[in-house]
């Protein structure tokens, strides 16, 4: 088998980057254990703004421009809904807060995602006697049916080995690479947390974080937005919400822990009064990296092996923009962005 790519991960990244593939009519093939789980589980939130400090996310706009047009089209190829429209309400702790939201929204890069209008809290179950600030052109991508909908396509087109990929096993050729019956001429690892057990790309600074999250039935809460309180409230439908996220750093498996689950129940606790029901609780690792920018680049000595990770708290809106600049990088010769470029660990 004779293919142009072989593309290691279904996360976030990995079918970013395959649909860079498509659109360019190259061929490949995809590899995917299923030892990671941080796309599948991921709450799934674009959020242009950042919520602790009222400033706007980096590269926001060229990430969201990219970002929305790739999950509609992945939406129409494999007739799934993955886009949910839904806005974002941060609720203020104090005046002082709903002042410094009133000056963020006046800020240039802010004011067409920061409402200046104060939304007053009518809902008997929340505690939130300041108010909500409302962010504008925000959603959830429903990432684990995305995930399901794509390998499942892959499959029917014999595209996808539910297979680890067994880095010793490749060979290195005058035309790229071999690896068991298939030839390549590039390699792109889109691994997650996986990366750790990569030989050539290990070295690079990734910091796992772990996150979980619970799933809730509340019939008596009735919110039609996404609550950020501490905490984030997800609608999910059905009286249903994601409750999250949590961050550890030391516990790196997927099992999800009685110290998250209490965690989050506390803070949902201060924040709701009616009663709810967990259904659910999952965790998986985040992908995140030192200086908070993805990993993206060639290997310096292996030059058809590439990586495309890192991508942190905020996969859903980073993923389709580094997979388009590792895209042109390979095929067009375009540089990298250094922020993004493996090279900047380089000494
Ligand atoms: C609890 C939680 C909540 C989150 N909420 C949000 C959110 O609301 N919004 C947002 O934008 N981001 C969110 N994130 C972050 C987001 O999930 C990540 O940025 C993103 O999932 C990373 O995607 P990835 O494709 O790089 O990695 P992964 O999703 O980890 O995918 C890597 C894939 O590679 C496979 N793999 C690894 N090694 C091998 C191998 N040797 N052979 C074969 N396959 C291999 C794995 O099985 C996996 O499928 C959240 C994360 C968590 C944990």
């Amino acid at each position: 088998m004779k293919v142009d790519y072989i593309v290691v991960g279904t996360g976030i990244a990995g079918i970013s980057f395959c649909e860079q593939l498509k659109a360019n009519n190259k061929s490949f093939v995809v590899f995917d254990n299923a030892s990671q789980q941080s796309s599948t589980v991921a709450g799934g939130l674009y959020n242009p703004v950042v919520l602790k400090r009222f400033t706007s996310v980096w590269k926001s706009d060229e990430q969201l421009d990219l970002a929305l047009p790739l999950y509609a089209k992945i939406e129409s190829e494999l007739n799934v809904k993955l886009d949910y429209k839904i806005p974002v309400y941060r609720k203020f702790a104090s005046l002082e807060e709903q002042n410094d939201w009133f000056s963020a929204s006046d800020k240039p890069l802010l004011s067409k995602w920061l409402s200046a209008k104060i939304i007053k809290n009518d809902n008997a179950a929340i505690d939130a006697p300041f108010g909500f600030g409302e962010v504008l052109e925000t959603g959830r991508i429903d990432v684990k049916t995305m995930i399901e909908a794509y390998k499942s396509d892959l499959n029917s087109k014999n595209l996808l080995f539910e297979d680890a990929f067994e880095y010793d096993l490749i060979e290195e050729t005058n035309n790229g690479i071999q690896y068991k019956n298939i030839s390549a001429a590039q390699v792109v690892f889109a691994e997650g947390y996986g990366i750790k057990q990569n030989p050539f790309f290990k070295h690079l600074p990734l910091v796992p974080a772990k996150g979980e999250l619970l799933i809730i039935h509340t019939p008596e809460l009735q919110i039609d937005f996404v609550l950020k309180a501490g905490v984030f409230l997800i609608p999910l439908g059905d009286d249903t919400y994601i409750v999250g996220a949590t961050y550890e750093w030391k516990d790196l498996t997927n099992n999800v822990s009685i110290k998250a689950k209490d965690e989050l129940a506390a803070k949902l606790t201060k924040l709701i009064s009616c009663p709810y029901k967990i259904v659910n609780q999952v965790a998986g690792i985040r992908p995140t990296v030192k200086d908070r920018r993805p990993l993206v680049g060639q290997h310096d000595k292996h030059k058809n092996l590439f990586v495309l990770n890192g991508l942190g708290t905020r996969g859903v809106m980073i993923g389709p923009y580094v997979a388009k600049q590792l895209y042109d990088f390979i095929e067009n010769n375009k540089p990298l962005e250094k922020a993004i470029d493996i090279k900047r660990f380089e000494h």
